[in-house]
């Protein structure tokens, strides 16, 4: 320690002699472009806020499920569920990405190569089965496959990428449904577009469902693709469902609420999408 600090002393001796700051920060030798992706994804990739606030997340799912197990009347989607649900088998339905899959590297190579997001790319990734969990999913799922609770998995993953998904899934330890097919993509039967209710009326026909799960609004509700005034319009009408059956994930890398602030007008030019995007927030001005 005192090496140390004799050390740093000699150094902040010979910054002063040189009128260097002493604490010269690295330089950069080339320019770095700015990235609307980068902090997102480096809080996401490298953060224990992330960390703590996606297993806080699965704890409290944990404990609502055990809830859920021992209130026979305990519904997630009491809209969805038909006469005598009570007696059904439970179910849990979560999303994947950015929900149990975390898709960080593919995020991280956008932000490395300053590109962004195509879906024939993303259907490379999804290929190459590198998708990490979400710290605490594993677990979660185990929990509650180990209860004999079904755990689906409806995702906007694109049917054909589904084997590669399952094995990606397989090999984190995800449970896989045995015998019921538990991973219903967007495709998977032609009814099943981007809107997610209908697929979750599909598992609600069988299953008293006891929690929702998910990183965007679509995962729990289709009014996620209407107007900053509309989604909050519907949150409002939710708020009952939120920590207690639904369970929302944080994702500032995107998500409906992204698009929801240029109308979901993807024809427009990053430019225009940016600008529109610094409207949409109240900023307050300094007093002259
Ligand atoms: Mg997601």
């Amino acid at each position: 320690m005192t090496l140390r600090i004799s050390r740093s002393v000699s150094a902040l001796a010979l910054a002063a002699a040189l009128a260097l700051p002493a604490a010269a920060p690295v330089l950069a030798q080339e320019a770095v472009p700015q990235n609307d992706l980068m902090n997102a994804t480096v809080w996401m990739e490298t953060s224990v806020e992330y960390k703590a606030t996606v297993m806080q997340l699965y704890k409290m799912a944990q404990a609502q499920l055990d809830a859920a197990l021992a209130d026979s009347a305990w519904t997630a989607v009491p809209d969805k569920q038909g006469e005598g649900y009570e007696d059904l088998p439970v179910a849990i339905i979560s999303d994947l990405d950015e929900t149990m899959l975390d898709n960080g590297n593919y995020q991280a190579s956008l932000v490395v190569r300053g590109t962004s997001y195509s879906s024939s790319e993303w259907a490379d990734y999804v290929e190459s089965q590198t998708s990490g969990a979400v710290p605490g999913a594993v677990d979660f799922a185990n929990y509650a496959d180990g209860k004999g609770v079904k755990v689906f998995y409806v995702s906007n993953r694109k049917e054909p990428g589904k084997e590669a998904t399952i094995a990606n899934m397989e090999a984190l330890g995800f449970p896989m449904g045995g015998n019921v097919d538990t991973v219903l993509l967007r495709g998977g039967k032609e009814e099943w577009g981007s809107a997610k209710e209908n697929r979750i009326a599909h598992v609600a026909e069988n299953y008293r469902v006891v929690l929702l799960m998910g990183d965007n609004f679509g995962d729990f509700s289709d009014a996620a693709d209407g107007s900053l005034e509309e989604r909050d319009a519907a949150l409002e009408a939710a708020m009952d469902h939120f920590g207690h059956d639904w369970i929302v994930f944080p994702n500032p890398e995107y998500g409906s609420w992204e698009s929801a602030t240029f109308g979901g007008d993807w024809s427009l030019s990053g430019d225009a999408r940016r600008r529109m995007k610094i409207d949409a927030m109240e900023a307050w001005t300094p007093a002259q």
